[in-house]
Formats: C-alpha cells, sequence, structure tokens
C-alpha cells in the first residue's frame, strides 16, 4: 500500500517535471529565444510561477503577441529577478557601493574619533602646563626640579600625539574624498564623462518615486558601424562624444546618459510627450544637420544621424517596462527610415 502510494507520488513528481519542462521549451521557442543558460533559467523563473510578478510583467509586455527581447530579458532579470541579479556586473557594482559605504562610515567614526581624543589631548595638556607653571612658582616644595622635568617630557609626548592625530585625521578627510570620486566615477562614462547606464537607473527610480511626470528616450546613433569601419575607432569615439554633447545642450535641464555602446538614454522630467518629443527633435536636428569632419585631413564624415524611441511612463511604472516600450519605437523608428523620432504614450 505504502510502496503504491509512493510511486503514484513519484510518477506525479516527473509528471510535474515534464510539463514544467515543456512549458520551458514552448516559451524559448515562442520568443524565438536560444536555450542558453540564460535565457533557460529566465524561462524556468517565468514558468514555475506562472502567476509570479515575474510572469505578470512578461504578459503584459508580450500583450499582443510582441516576441521578448534580450533586452527585455535584461530589464526584467534586473528589476525583477533574482537569478539575473545575482550574476550582473550591476549587481557587482552595487556591492562595491555597499563596501564603499560601509568604509566611508568607519572612516567618519575615525575621524569623529580623532576630534575627540584631540579635544581631550589638548585640555590635558593645557592642565599639565598650568601645573607645571604653579609647581615652578612655588619653590619651597622638595623635589620640586625633577616633577618640573617630567611634566615637560608628558607634556612633549601629548604633543607628539597631537601631532600624529592631526596627520591621522588628514589622512583620513583624503581618503574620504578619494571614496567619493570612486563612488563618482562608477556612474560616469569615461569616454563622453556623460553619467552611465546605472546612474540613469538610479536617477529614473529617485524621480519616480516623487512622483514626477517623466519620459524616456532612448537614441541609437544610424549605421555607426559604418564609421568605425571606415574612419576607425578613434574617430567614432569622437564622434560619440560630439553627439553626447549635443544632446547634452539641447536637452539642458534633462539628464542624459550614455546607455551603452552607442546608445544614448535621456530622461525628461517635469514634462510631457509633447515637450519632451520637440526638444528630441530639435537634438535630433542639430545632429543630423552637423558635418563632421576629420581633424586630421579636414576630410568630411558625411551626416551623422540617430533615431530614437521616446514613451512617457506612466505612474509607479518600472524603468524596465518603460525602457522596454522606447526600445521597441527606437525598432520602429529604425525600420522607418532611421534619423526619426517615434514616440507612444504608455
Ligand atoms: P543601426 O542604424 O541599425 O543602429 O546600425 P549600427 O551600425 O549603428 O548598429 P550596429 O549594432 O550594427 O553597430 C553598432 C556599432 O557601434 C558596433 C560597435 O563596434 C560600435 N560601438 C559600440 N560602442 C562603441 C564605442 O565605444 N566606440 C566606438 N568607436 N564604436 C562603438
Ligand atoms: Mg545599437
Ligand atoms: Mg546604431
Amino acid at each position: 500500500m505504502r510502496a503504491g502510494t509512493g510511486a503514484a507520488r513519484l510518477a506525479m513528481v516527473e509528471d510535474n517535471s515534464a510539463q514544467l519542462f515543456n512549458r520551458i521549451g514552448h516559451f524559448l521557442a515562442e520568443h524565438r529565444l536560444s536555450p542558453d543558460p540564460r535565457h533557460y533559467a529566465f524561462a524556468y523563473r517565468v514558468c514555475s510561477d506562472e502567476t509570479g510578478p515575474l510572469a505578470q510583467a512578461v504578459a503584459s509586455l508580450t500583450d499582443g503577441g510582441i516576441r521578448l527581447s534580450s533586452r527585455d530579458i535584461e530589464a526584467l532579470g534586473g528589476e525583477i529577478g533574482t537569478l539575473a541579479v545575482a550574476a550582473s556586473p550591476e549587481n557587482a557594482a552595487k556591492k562595491a557601493d555597499g563596501l564603499v559605504a560601509q568604509t566611508q562610515m568607519q572612516v567618519d567614526g575615525f575621524t569623529d574619533m580623532m576630534h575627540a581624543i584631540r579635544a581631550e589631548t589638548q585640555d590635558f595638556g593645557r592642565d599639565l602646563a598650568a601645573s607645571a607653571d604653579a609647581i615652578r612658582e612655588s619653590r619651597d616644595t622638595v623635589g620640586i626640579d625633577e616633577v618640573v622635568r617630567l611634566t615637560g617630557v608628558m607634556l612633549g609626548r601629548v604633543r607628539s600625539a597631537e601631532t600624529k592625530l592631526e596627520e591621522a585625521t588628514h589622512e583620513a578627510t583624503e581618503l574620504r574624498a578619494k571614496l567619493e570620486e570612486a563612488r563618482d566615477n562608477a556612474r560616469r562614462d569615461p569616454l563622453t564623462d556623460l553619467p552611465n547606464r546605472r546612474a540613469f537607473e538610479e536617477a529614473y527610480a529617485e524621480q519616480a518615486a516623487t512622483g514626477a511626470r517623466l519620459c524616456v528616450a532612448v537614441c541609437d546613433v544610424d549605421h555607426f558601424k559604418m564609421v568605425n569601419d571606415r574612419f576607425g575607432h578613434a574617430v567614432g569615439d569622437r564622434v560619440l562624444k560630439a553627439i553626447g554633447e549635443a544632446l547634452i545642450k539641447a536637452c539642458d535641464g534633462h539628464l542624459v546618459a550614455r546607455y551603452g555602446g552607442e546608445e544614448f538614454a535621456v530622461l525628461f522630467s517635469g514634462v510631457g510627450l509633447q515637450v519632451a518629443r520637440a526638444t528630441l527633435e530639435e537634438a535630433r536636428g542639430t545632429v543630423a544637420a552637423k558635418r563632421y569632419r576629420l581633424r586630421e585631413s579636414d576630410e568630411p564624415l558625411g551626416a551623422v544621424t540617430f533615431s530614437a524611441g521616446l514613451t512617457e511612463a506612466s505612474c509607479e511604472e518600472i524603468l524596465g517596462t518603460a525602457f522596454a516600450r522606447a526600445d521597441r519605437l527606437l525598432y520602429a523608428a529604425k525600420h522607418a527610415g532611421r534619423n526619426q523620432v517615434q514616440t507612444a504614450h504608455s
């Protein structure tokens, strides 16, 4: 009887596993995703909890039969998941950030301690000096010279300790400045000096929490590979810098970030889609009208343009969802001929 129940349970477990495996296979096929470990792990998380937050986010993204892109998966993994987050570079950076914060707290505590000790030794030194003066003046006391000598030695020690404390406090202040610089570097793209993807994500989360009206744009340089192929990577780098500068100028008051590669993201705060669109159109027109030339030979590079997807984020929407929508609009802009902005409400 017992053996029979055990066998039935085993059969049921096997049946559930086979069903889950089938669902994962179906999910991968449906979204044309290769069964590499990252996609598989993502599919497993969706299919093993079909009513969970990740499955719901996937459902809302793919409503209407749209396939998930790798970027959607990355965005969802970053926002909701635990598996993808554990190994992601962003997570490593967050960890490093935690360490920096901890060290900074230690430094702060150390500096406070130094101030307290210094105040104490100053008082002590003053008292000692006062009593040495008093003893020196009352000449009738026996062994006065020895007491004065000892007091002098002690004063010397106190002064030397004070100097050491001074140096340690100075070092602590320098260390704090370096930590702050490291913190800033982790959020900045070294080529363009623009905020990076991480800074963009943090800014979105911060602004969204205040309930501000937000629009998200993804801008991607058109046929940028050709610029690299024809003129070399170094020239490509200079073009990226120039586009970053043009975007900053045109989108003054909003956050322009280098999101990765030849992609820039803009976070428009406190304005609606119409204003954001007009601003981005101006930026697009400015970049397209520029005639870049090679510094060395004055040879023209030809027009450099970008395409963009722009969307307004709805209230309480996570960046992953708004960004995926902007990315799809960017894709549409590329398909419609490039050098244009496509927009949509959430
Ligand atoms: P599309 O209009 O479809 O966006 O075409 P594309 O050529 O811009 O797109 P693709 O994705 O094929 O190529 C992007 C290129 O951007 C390839 C890559 O080498 C280049 N790139 C990415 N990051 C950098 C960078 O930091 N510096 C330089 N010079 N090139 C970069
Ligand atoms: Mg690109
Ligand atoms: Mg491109």
